[in-house]
């Protein structure tokens, strides 16, 4: 069994006890954390020694909702200044003419990014299967990249002439998409710690699922033990179609179609109230905050602070890349952490007077720390991963690294963790999934970065002109 020593950096292992080794080093021992702790006590020999000094190491990032697709779309100019109803209805023709080369190149293209910018595992939402698209292109795309990917079958079966969003063309049958689903399932879903691929099941939204399907495809994904997603909550259009078409708002929705429970994370959830957010929280539901998407879209703001208050797993996600434009997920860490103190800023301080000698230096906004926890055992904890998401003994190894000596980070060296939050995410030096490197010394190893986006450039065009 190959082993990896890692050696002199300063290492956050983000673990319960929030451990922060200075002179700190990994042993990884066939995919796996052995030994964590100070350099002197760890062994000096390994089949290889990777020597970060004045690198930051930190548990690689899990991102929890995305859909790899839209890379091919980003900025697209009808779709940059419109609300999410509008966005979508500009894109959906287009997205229809996807093809499965599409889903495979726009697969590597997101990972890449992804892994450039320290995510380790990405769940991805992949809800459209144009002129014979699977998801086993997606699949079989990120294995050449080499990212843990929680592979999410989505399906839309609400058409407009139903009273849904998606045009027709777009739409599929509840038989078809429950056939392929099992299918995906049998072929693919590894429940074992380390897995690389996970299935999921993921009807898209309210408005755009049946609610035969949404039950069907619960009660599918709990014979096999696997997890359920969509998007909730996200705009207050979709407030007014949920309380429209089936008397609910999208929280009851998802209580009347037995759609919660700790199997169950939601994208977004933006617009709920507190007794939803107790919902959450009693049933074990999680969350995948998408702070630029939500920003992006004029969506609003996710209550993020509530959540963590009332016990809700909350993870991040990039979102697709036609709603950020893009795949940093250490970005999305700061932006988690911006957004929820503009949100203190407009609630907060607002609504409750500062108590007498009270300044505002004293009131807990989110720390770098907490939204470092998001991006890593928040994000692990929706996904119901317990292999992954901090440096401990056992786990996977899956982990970034980032050198402090770049121009980024003078000044900075007082607090590495936070200052890898607070000063400009940059692209990480190092990425490692399961000890396999997937970016080393900057570069991308596993795939060609220059021709992904020659060939990736070549297809968004095509797609894109129709
Ligand atoms: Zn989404």
């Amino acid at each position: 069994m190959p082993t990896l020593l890692l050696k002199n950096a300063y290492i956050a292992t983000m673990d319960d006890h929030q451990r922060e080794i200075p002179e700190g080093g990994l042993l990884i021992r066939d995919g796996f954390i052995e030994q964590v702790g100070q350099i002197a006590n760890l062994p000096n020999t390994a089949d290889e020694i990777l020597d970060l000094k004045g690198h930051i190491v930190l548990p690689g990032l899990v991102n929890t909702h995305h859909h790899f697709y839209q890379t091919l779309t980003r900025a697209v100019p009808a779709a940059q200044d419109a609300n999410l109803f509008n966005w979508l209805k500009t894109l959906y023709p287009i997205w229809a003419r996807l093809t499965p080369d599409d889903i495979f190149i726009s697969t590597q293209t997101a990972l890449a990014e992804l892994a450039l910018s320290g995510c380790t595992t990405a769940s991805d939402h992949l809800y459209l299967f144009p002129n014979g698209s699977k998801l086993d292109d997606e699949i079989a795309a990120a294995k050449e990249v080499g990212l843990r990917l929680q592979a999410s079958r989505g399906s839309m079966s609400l058409g407009e002439s139903k009273g849904g969003l998606p045009p027709d063309s777009v739409v599929d049958t509840e038989e078809n998409i429950l056939k392929d689903s099992q299918r995906l399932i049998q072929q693919y879903h590894d429940a074992k710690s380390g897995a690389m691929v996970q299935i999921v099941l993921a009807p898209c939204s309210p408005f755009s699922v049946t609610s035969d399907l949404m039950k069907q495809s619960a009660k599918l994904a709990r014979e096999y033990g696997v997890h359920l997603h969509t998007h909730l909550a996200e705009t207050e259009d979709e407030e007014q179609f949920c309380l429209q078409k089936f008397g609910h708002r999208p929280v009851g929705y998802m209580q009347a179609v037995d759609w919660v429970g700790g199997d169950v994370w939601f994208a977004h959830a933006v617009w709920v109230n507190d007794e939803e957010i107790k919902v959450f929280a009693k049933h074990d539901c999680g969350v995948a905050h998408c702070p630029t998407s939500n920003m992006r879209l004029a969506s609003g703001i996710a209550p993020i602070k509530e959540y963590r208050a009332a016990g809700v797993n909350v993870g991040l996600g990039v979102d697709g890349s036609a709603s950020n434009d893009g795949s940093h997920l250490l970005a999305e860490v700061r932006q988690a952490m911006l957004l929820s103190r503009i949100k203190e800023g407009i609630t907060g301080f607002s609504r409750s007077p500062l108590p007498a000698g009270e300044g505002l230096g004293v009131r807990s906004l989110m720390t770098a720390r907490e939204a470092l926890h998001l991006g890593t055992r928040g994000g692990a904890a929706v996904l119901g991963r317990k292999d992954i998401g901090s440096l401990e003994v056992g786990k996977c190894a899956d982990f970034f690294a980032i050198s402090l000596n770049r121009l980024d980070y003078p000044g900075a060296g007082h607090d590495p963790v936070s200052a890898v939050v607070f000063c400009q995410p940059t692209r990480v030096d190092y990425t490692v999934v399961g000890g396999k490197f997937i970016v080393k010394e900057g570069q991308l190893v596993t795939v060609d970065e220059l021709k992904l986006i020659e060939k990736h450039n070549k297809a968004a065009k095509r797609l894109v002109a129709g």
